[in-house]
Parts: structure tokens; sequence; C-alpha cells
């Protein structure tokens, strides 16, 4: 079938063309046209091969300088050395291979699991499947809020808009219909029974039969042709990229010092010039950003495990930044399982529906959209809390359905906070309306008079209300209108005007139970929780006070407030507000921004598709997992798959560890490299060989450090961790005692390194070089094992909390004796087996490293020497 042409056909012909109908594939035809077609995904454009990977682990400067002077080495006679190099190279590089492969496979998966699930369906029931496993022919149920998981072509619908400005640029939704068209030429914005991939249903349902998935898609194709597109760097790595080209520039001046200095003291030009090369690849920090692509790929398959799915890796970065989480309060803060706690009607509170209330009966069961399957209501949580109100007292939705089916329906949106639906009655047709009670009494006439209703009446319904509303119920309001014959057009301004009203209705939705402390951690993190909800003042007030987000009245602004302000007067006002009541989503853009402009790092959440905007605005924008639309989640950077509020102050912790980590990462491994920077260029400064060989610098730095690096990952979050302040995203990286403890550890492992030198010399020592090579390969593990925290001793958080720190730490103890000691690779390595008294010798010289890490972090506790806390 000509690609282009499925517009022209029918929705008979699609079908048949494609062998399905309206009740969808069944499973076995399914999974043997996935066979046929592949998934229905676009392709990866950032999997590389594992080749690949390795390949490109060579293709820096340095290693490139490295392996020709390694082999120009070798073709002089230094076989052996030659050798060596290649193969510290080689396993260096499958080391970086290793590593990055694992951060690939956990970036792609977590991509999958993004991937949002469809509604189709299969050997005749709808189900939900993931949008990747669907085929031609599959036929789909969309509805507002999704994201159009394939290209398809739409055979039955209802008031259907979709946006489809990703794919045509058009920002205008587009309406849809069923169809054929005849035009020779259309083009794609005009194709308007079709509805294409990765566009939003921004209103209406529709039924729609896949015509074509994955590449094949009109967005597949652009994908392909887009497949080289740029990783995206976090803000961290570009930092860091940045800064490691000034290093670069200052540690080639140092190794040409270096390279000069011997040479002029006699030593071989080859030599030097090795030597230098190696000690430039060792002090360059260019696996940096690697490892922070690494360190936050991981830690984003850890936030998974705490449900919540990053999907926007520098999230995970950025986090621990957070100043401000601005969140909904149904479902995140309380459980989302609303009762119904108390019914007001003719003037009178009532725990259960009285038989007498029949109209009032009626509207709960019937005014939602509760589908009733084997003695199940299925639906979002305050209608299903009406249904089964209305359910205990007789009026079964669905019996009564049968002689008052809906004929037409105004469903809710959180701007109007209302929801009609019309059905016929005794006296022609009834339209039963439900929604936020200020919204509902407004448009209300009296029962008797048919005028407005007196200001008392008015007044007293509105204190009731207030009443319930204080006692953090959630109320709304039923009314009724009779017509006596269907209107003409179905609007809020035809039907949802001159309302009977008929009760009150107080729905208990309990706190979710770590919600308490998790509002206590933010705020002791320096986080301020913000209330954002479109819930009534009283209500949101209500549980407010229990959880001690806002107490006074100063503190509270409702929508209709937000409206009258500026921009200006928001910006000026916004850091004093933390609750805010009946807003609309598009308010919410308007919140966010007034807080960037106050320069606060803030955290939004959202379910629906208007909350798109405030979502992308948002420093870290978070979509709801089980209320969230597809448009949400899509334009969020991380998706809650619990929906819970302390899943986000966890992850702000987690993001903080995460953060720290990279921090330990880069402490370690710049303090091993101005180490060893110090030992090379003050040896002949003072007259003194050259302490290290090549191949030592190489080794130590590209197998022997590596390990213990890896290992700080693992590290537990530090004691304080949710007690300081957030770190402003800007801040370098090098700040509270960062550049300081480089250098001071430098000098001081350099300062060893030379006076074990100095001393094995003038004790006439042959083994001076293996003692170097020592000390400073056990520097480096003492010095590993003391920044594991930043503030706490070693000896309170244990030296066995961090196991794959113990196992690195062993092995390369392991690896180093083995080289001193087993007499092969003393010829490899150029070694000599040290006497057990200089082992141990040089063993405590090196932990004076450890010692004096421990005094910084006792100066660090006791006098805040880096402003830390
Ligand atoms: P939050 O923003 O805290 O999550 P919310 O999502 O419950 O609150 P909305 O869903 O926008 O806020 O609801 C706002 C108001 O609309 C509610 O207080 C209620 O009065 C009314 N309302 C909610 N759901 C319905 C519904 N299904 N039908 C009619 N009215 C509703």
């Amino acid at each position: 079938m000509e690609q282009a042409q499925w517009h022209k056909l029918s929705a008979e012909e699609v079908f048949e063309s494609l062998s399905s109908s309206q009740a969808g594939l069944t499973t076995e035809e399914a999974s043997s046209r996935i066979a046929q077609f592949g998934k229905n995904a676009l392709p990866d454009s950032q999997q590389k091969s594992i080749w690949l990977l390795f390949f490109q682990q060579f293709t820096d400067l340095m290693i490139v300088i490295l392996l020709c002077a390694a082999i120009i080495s070798g073709v002089i006679g230094e076989l052996i050395d030659s050798i060596v190099i290649m193969i510290i190279l080689a396993l260096n590089a499958m080391m970086g291979t290793f590593q990055e492969y694992r951060a690939q496979q956990a970036l792609s998966a977590l991509k999958h699991l993004a991937a949002p699930n469809a509604n189709i369906w299969r050997d005749g029931k709808l189900c939900s499947v993931s949008s990747e496993l669907l085929v031609p022919g599959d036929v789909v149920h969309l509805e507002q809020g999704n994201i159009v998981p394939a290209d398809l072509r739409v055979v039955s619908v209802e008031g259907l808009k979709v946006d489809e400005s990703s794919l045509t640029g058009e920002s205008i939704p587009v309406d849809k219909q069923i169809d054929a068209l005849t035009a020779a030429t259309v083009s794609l914005g005009d194709k308007s029974n079709l509805v294409f991939k990765n566009t939003n249903v921004v209103k209406g349902k529709c039924l729609a039969v896949v015509v074509e998935t994955g590449i094949n898609t009109e967005v597949g194709k652009i994908a392909n042709l887009l497949q080289n597109k740029q990783e995206t760097k976090t803000p961290l790595q570009i930092r860091l990229m940045r800064f490691s080209r000034y290093l670069a520039a200052a540690v080639l001046i140092i190794c040409l010092i270096v390279l000069v200095a011997g040479v002029l003291q006699g030593q071989p030009l080859l030599l030097m010039f090795l030597t230098a090369v190696s000690l430039a690849v060792a002090a360059i920090p260019e696996a940096l950003p690697a490892v922070i692509t690494i360190s936050l790929a991981l830690g984003a398959r850890n936030l998974f495990k705490q449900h919540a799915l990053v999907r926007n890796l520098p999230a995970v970065e950025t986090l621990g930044s957070v100043t401000y989480i601005c969140t909904d309060k149904t479902g995140t803060l309380t459980q989302n399982k609303m009762s119904v706690s108390t019914l007001y009607t003719e003037n009178t509170f009532f725990e259960q529906l009285p038989q007498t209330s029949v109209e009032l009966g009626q509207a709960l069961a019937l005014c939602n959209n509760v589908i009733y399957q084997q003695q199940k209501g299925f639906g979002e949580a305050t209608e299903l809390a009406l249904f089964e109100l209305a359910l205990k007292s007789g009026f079964d939705k669905k019996l009564l359905e049968e002689t008052m089916p809906r004929t037409a329906a105004i469903e809710f949106d959180s701007k109007r906070k209302l929801m009609t639906t019309l059905h016929p009655s005794s006296s022609g047709y009834v339209a039963y309306v439900k929604g936020a009670p200020e919204r509902v009494i407004e448009r209300c006439v009296d029962a008797h008079t048919n005028e407005l209703p007196s200001p008392f009446c008015v007044q007293s319904l509105l204190e009731q209300v207030d009443n319930l509303s204080a006692q953090g119920l959630r109320v709304l309001a039923i009314a009724k209108r009779d017509f006596s014959q269907l209107p003409d057009s179905i609007t809020t301004e035809s039907v949802e005007t001159d309302l009977q009203f008929l009760g009150l209705v107080g729905l208990i939705d309990p706190l979710r139970p770590e919600v308490p402390q998790a509002v206590k951690d933010c705020v002791s993190a320096g986080i301020i929780p913000v209330m954002i909800t479109g819930d009534h003042q009283g209500t949101a007030l209500a549980i407010a006070r229990q959880l001690n987000i806002a107490q006074q009245q100063s503190e509270i602004l409702s929508g209709e407030q937000l409206a009258q302000l500026s921009q200006q007067q928001l910006i000026d006002k916004v850091t004093e507000i933390r609750l805010y009541s009946r807003v609309s989503p598009e308010q919410k853009l308007n919140i966010v921004a007034a807080l960037q402009q106050n320069h606060q790092f803030v955290a939004m959440t959202g379910d629906g598709v208007n909350d798109a905007p405030a979502l992308q605005r948002a420093d870290i924008g978070i979509a709801m997992g089980k209320k969230g639309t597809d448009v949400a989640r899509g334009a969020s950077d991380m998706v809650l798959l619990d929906d819970d509020f302390s899943t986000i102050v966890r992850s702000v912790q987690a993001g903080r560890r995460i953060f720290d980590n990279i921090r330990k990462f880069i402490k370690y491994t710049m303090s091993s490299n101005s180490g060893e920077i110090w030992t090379l260029f003050l040896a002949p400064l003072l007259g003194l060989p050259i302490p290290l060989l090549p191949i030592h610098i190489l080794w130590i730095n590209l197998v022997t450090d590596g390990l213990p690096g890896l290992a700080f990952s693992a590290e537990k979050a530090e004691r304080n961790i949710m007690q300081r302040p957030p770190r402003p995203v800007q801040e370098n990286i090098f700040a509270h005692g960062m550049w300081q403890h480089i250098l001071w550890v430098g000098l001081l492992v350099g300062g060893l390194c030379i006076t074990v030198l100095a001393w094995d010399i003038s004790a006439g020592n042959s083994y001076w070089q293996t003692s170097v090579f020592t000390v400073l390969v056990f520097a480096q593990l003492f010095h590993s094992i003391g920044v594991r925290s930043e503030i706490d001793s070693i000896f309170s958080i244990g030296l066995m909390s961090n196991k794959p720190m113990v196992y690195a730490v062993s092995i390369t103890v392991l690896l180093q004796l083995a080289v001193i000691y087993i007499p092969s690779l003393n010829d490899i390595f150029h070694t000599q087996p040290l006497p057990i008294e200089t082992l141990l010798i040089c063993v405590l010289v090196s932990s004076v490293v450890l010692w004096a890490v421990e005094i910084e972090k006792y100066l660090i506790r006791k006098f805040d020497i880096y402003n830390n806390s």
C-alpha cells in the first residue's frame, strides 16, 4: 500500500487493507505483525556499539601522543615498556568502555520505561499496552491528554482537537473528522482524518486504527534525518569541560618544565618525553564529563527504584538545588481516596443520602464518568465517591441509564470547575450539574420564583461551604435544570445557567501518611513547600495547616486575587505565599516565572494538558505517573510513578547525594593528580632524580586510581544532607574548600614522596623508585578512604560502610603488592621487592594523608572553615 494514501481511503477500506476491524487484532496476529513491522519506536540515535565505545576511548589527543611515543620507544628497543604501556592503555579503555556501556544501557532502559502506554482493542477487549508494541491494524482509543502513539486513521470521533505544532508548526489545535479526502494532493496539516505520532490530543476523544508505526510514521521520517543529533550535556559537564581546557594548558606548561628539567639533568630525551606525556595524560581530567554521565545515569536508575522516573538527565544533577517545591494537593499530599463524609440538602446535614432526595440521588449517580464493570466502579476519585454514595442508597447508575441514558455532556475542566450531563426525563430533559460550590451557586435561581435567590440564601449556603471546607473536606455542589426539549447547542451558557440547587457534598481525602515528615524534611533542607490547588481555599488551608505549609491568611492567594495582580506585583509578593487556591493551570506558569525572577530554583508538579507550559518552564517539571496525562509527562523532567509528595523530597535527597558523590570523585582524582604533579615537578627542581617512570604514572592513573574512584558512586548520603541549604546551580563545583583541598593534599603527597625519595637515596637504597611508587599508590588509597565523607570521620561512618570501596581498595592493594613482589612483574614494571620494614614505613608515611584529612574534617565540623552549613 502506497504510504501517503491512507487519507484517501474510507474507514472500511483502511480496515480491509489492514485486515482489521473495530474490534482490533488478536494477540496472535499482533505478535506476528510485530515480527514483520518491528517495534513502534524511533531509532535510538545515542546507542553506540561496544566496539565504537572502545575505539572512542583512543580518540583523546594525549592518548594518541602516548601511543605514538610508546611505539617509537618500542622501535628504538624498549619493547617491553612499549607493550606494557599499550596494555595499560587497553585496560583503561576497557574500564571506560564498560562504564559508558553501562550508562548507555541504563539510559536506554529509562527511555523505554518512559514510553507511554496506549489504550487499544485486543482480542475484543479494551486494554492498555506499551505504545512500542503497537502494530498496523491495532485499534486505539485516544482521549484528552494522550500523546498519539503512532500514525492513525480516525474512524470515529467526538469533538477531537489535536495539537500538531510539533510536526507542522501550526500552534492552533486542529479538528479531526472521519471522511475520506479526495483532493489530489493534501498537505500534512490538512490530512484531517489522520492523527500523527507524538502530537497531543487536547480535547475530545476518538477511535483510530494504526496505519504506520516506528520509522514509517511522519515523525519517524524526521527522526531518521536527525539521527546524528548532538548529545546534550548537563550544566556541570559544560562547566567542567571549560575548566578542563584551562587546566590542560597549565598542565602542559608544567610537563614542559619537567621535560626540560629532566633533559638538563642528563636524562634521555625519549624517556623524558614519555614521562611528560604520561603526566599530561594523568593530570588532565578528560574523563570527568563521562564520569558525570555515568553517575547521573546510574543515579537515575536508583531514582527509578524509588518511584521517580527521570526523563531528562541533567535533572538528576540539579535536583539537589531545588529551593521551592510547588505541589498539587489532591493525590500528591493526600491519598486521592475520597469518601463522602457529609451531605447537605434541604437545609439539613446527613451522613447518608435520604431516600426522599430522588433528584440528588439521580444526579450523583448519573453526572460522572465512572464505568461500572463486574460489580466495581472505575473512575476518578471524586466521582467514584459520589457514585458509590448513590449506589449504596439505591441509585444504580447502570439501571438508571436504561431509562435515562446520557444524551449529551459538558465535560469537567479545571478552569470552569463544573461538569454537566443531560438525560431524558418525565418533563423532557434534565441537566445534572456538579462542581465547585461557588461556581454552581452563582448559577442557581430560586426554585419557586425562578429568580435570583435571595442574598441571604446564597450567603448561608456559602457559609455552610466554608464550614465544611474548614474541616479539610472537598465540597461539591449539585444542581439541576429541566428542559422541555434538548437545547440546540450544548454550551455552558445555554445549559449551566438558571440551575436549581440540590445539595452539597463534603468529601474526605486523608493525608498520605509519609507526607507530614516529608514536609518537615523539606523545610529543614532549606526548601519551601508551596501548595497550588484547584480546590477551595478553606479545604486547602485546613490541609496546609495540618502539614505546617501555611498558617496565616497573609500566606494565601486565591486564583481570583492572582488574576488581579500584575506580574510585577506577583514577583514582589510571591516569596511570601505558601498556598494558592482555586488556581487555573495557566496561572501556575505565572507563579513559576515569578519565583524564578526571585532567583529561586523551582520544582513544580502537574498532571493536566494545561499544566504542560508550567512544567516546561519550571526548573524541574514533575508529572504525575498515575493521575497525569501523557502530555504532562511529555513536558516534564521527571515523572512521579506513585504521585507521592514524599517521593519528590526523597528524589531531592538522592539528587544531593549523587551530586556530593560526583564532588567527592572530583576531589579524589584531582588531588591524586595534584600529588603526582608536585612530585614530578619538585624532584628535579630539588636536584633529585625523576622519581617515577612513565609506566608507573600510567599504572597509578589509569588502573589503580580508577577502581576506588568508581566506588564513590556507592557512597551513602552525608548525615546532614537534608539539613543544609540547597546548593545554587551556578555555584562553582570547587567551592566549599575543594580547591584548597586539592592543593594542600597534592603538596602533602608530593612532600611525602620527595622525603621518602631523598631518604632512600641518602641511605643508598637501590629501590628508591619502588618506594616512591608505593607511597604514591598507598597515599591515594588512604586519601580515598578519607574523602568518603566531607564532614564526618571515617571512624564514625564506618570503614566498611561502602562495600564497593572496600573491595576496590583491597584489590588495588593486592595489585600493587603483586607489582612489587612478583618477580616477572618486577621486570615489566621496573620495580624491586621492598624489604618488609620498608613496605611498612611506606604504608605508615602514606597514612599521614588520612590523618591530615581527618584533621581537616574535624576543623570543618568544629569551625565550619569552608562555610559548608
Ligand atoms: P489539586 O490541584 O490540588 O490536585 P484538584 O486537581 O483536585 O486539586 P481540580 O481537579 O482542578 O483540582 O478541581 C478543582 C475543583 O473542581 C474541585 O475543588 C471541585 O470543586 C471541582 N471538581 C473536581 N472534580 C470534579 C468533577 N469530576 N466534576 C465536577 N467538579 C469537580
